[in-house]
C-alpha cells in the first residue's frame, strides 16, 4: 500500500480493514528502519575499527549534512536547486554540484562573514 495514495473512501469501507492495512504498512516501515539501523551500526563499527574516527566527528558530520538544506530538522531534505556555476539541477543534500563540483551554499550560512 502506498501511504500517500491511500484513500479511505475507496477502501473496503471497513475501518478495521483500513487499520490492519496501516498496521501492516507500519510493520514494514519498522522492519526497514531496523535493517537500516543495523546496517548503519555495522558500517560505523567497521569505520571505527579501521579508521581513527570519533563519535564527535560523526555527530558533527551529521549536523553539517542536516544543515545543508538550511534547516536543523534531523533529516535530509531533497531540495532541488540550480547550480550557480553550471546551471544544471542539483540538490542541497550535497556539499558540491554533482556535475561540475562547484560548492553549494546552504540557505543559511551560520558562519558567513559579513
Ligand atoms: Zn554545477
Amino acid at each position: 500500500m502506498d501511504w500517500h495514495s491511500y484513500d479511505s473512501s475507496t477502501a473496503s469501507g471497513s475501518l478495521s480493514s483500513a487499520n490492519s492495512e496501516v498496521r501492516v504498512y507500519v510493520e514494514r516501515l519498522e522492519h526497514k528502519l531496523n535493517s537500516l539501523g543495523l546496517a548503519c551500526q555495522a558500517l560505523w563499527e567497521i569505520l571505527q575499527d579501521n579508521m581513527d574516527i570519533s563519535e564527535i566527528e560523526l555527530a558533527n558530520r551529521m549536523q553539517e549534512i542536516d544543515l545543508r538544506d538550511g534547516v536543523a530538522d534531523g533529516k535530509i531534505t531533497h531540495t532541488v536547486i540550480t547550480c550557480e556555476a553550471c546551471g544544471r539541477k542539483t540538490t542541497r543534500r550535497r556539499s558540491s554540484c554533482m556535475y561540475c563540483g562547484a560548492p553549494i551554499a546552504s540557505d543559511e550560512e551560520p558562519f558567513a562573514k559579513e
